[in-house]
């Protein structure tokens, strides 16, 4: 697997708990599968794991937000 920041080949298929903060507070998504790279330290979340990612993200945010 190549890394798709810098292009080495040391990136590793991975399974992470991702932090995500929003306007001071935070959440963790938990069991993010994707590639992380040894080089750059970079992490790319997996297709079937984007989805999610973005869903709960969104999910968090909208608790912060004023409701209609
Ligand atoms: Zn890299």
């Amino acid at each position: 697997m190549s890394c798709q920041v810098c292009g080495s080949r040391n990136a590793k298929p991975t399974i992470l708990d991702l932090t995500y903060e929003f306007e001071g507070n935070t959440t963790t998504i938990q069991g993010v599968s994707g590639d992380a790279c040894d080089d750059c330290g970079e992490f790319l979340i997996s297709r079937t794991d984007t989805r999610r990612v973005s869903d709960e993200r969104f999910r968090f945010r909208n608790g912060y937000l004023p409701t209609d």
